[in-house]
């Protein structure tokens, strides 16, 4: 079975920077589930469906034709058509996504398409409920978190207008895989820490248990 590294935290805490750099490191695939709960809420927003609708959302969750597909290191995806990685992170999803995320349909069939990922390459798949959820036998799980302050100032300097505070609380609140850290995850606090000192701590807390550079289409032990 492929290796997959679980890289988990709050909103800004620094995870897809960090696993994207990592992925590239060991040459396994990176994967950003939050992208996936994101495709879904353009594309619902799109036909016109309010996302605090709960039984709405849960029916077009029992109907979408969702696909993520891995291309070179990457994942592109579709959500009843291609879904275009410029319109996620607009302010309208970002304020959106948390309600759609709590829907239990919502999750199921993107846990289901997560997991199909495995068996294709070695993963580091970044999210909330990777280590806890997803992935629960996987030995590799971070838990990335910052201050509020820091991570506040982080999505400014990123130039985008998310309320991550309250996405945070709707996140950890829900009742299906609400955001926690996975019992045998490591937490690294990157609040004082540069990106590169969190991917130096992260590879080499995987090298010491054997995890190194996979050739890509390889899978390590
Ligand atoms: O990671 P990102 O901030 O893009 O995630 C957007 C939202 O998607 C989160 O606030 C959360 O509501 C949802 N999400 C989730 N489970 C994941 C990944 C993201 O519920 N594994």
């Amino acid at each position: 079975m492929n290796p997959v590294v679980a890289i988990d935290g709050p909103s800004a805490s620094g995870k897809s920077t960090v696993a994207r750099r990592v992925a590239a490191r060991l040459g396994f695939a990176y994967v950003d589930t939050g992208a996936m709960y994101r495709a879904v809420t353009w594309r619902l927003l799109h036909e016109g469906i309010d996302p605090a609708a709960t039984e709405a959302v849960a029916d077009f969750a029992r109907r979408m034709d969702f696909r993520a597909i891995i291309c070179g290191g990457a994942t592109r995806l579709e959500c009843n058509g291609p879904i275009l990685p410029e319109d996620l992170r607009s302010p309208t999803v970002s304020s959106a996504v948390a309600l759609v995320a709590r829907v239990p349909e919502v999750r199921a069939r993107l846990v289901e398409e997560q997991r199909s990922l495995r068996p294709l390459a070695p993963l580091v798949m970044e999210g909330r409920d990777i280590g806890s959820v997803v992935f629960p036998d996987t030995g590799h799980k971070f838990y990335l978190d910052a201050s509020p302050e820091v991570r506040e100032a982080r999505r400014h300097l990123q130039g985008e207008q998310d309320a991550i505070g309250r996405r945070d609380d709707i996140d950890r609140s829900r009742t299906v895989a609400p955001l926690r850290i996975a019992q045998d995850a490591q937490v690294i606090d990157s609040s004082s820490l540069s990106i590169d000192e969190v991917v130096d701590a992260v590879i080499a807390s995987l090298e010491k248990v054997g995890l190194r550079h996979s050739p890509p289409g390889g899978a390590t032990p």
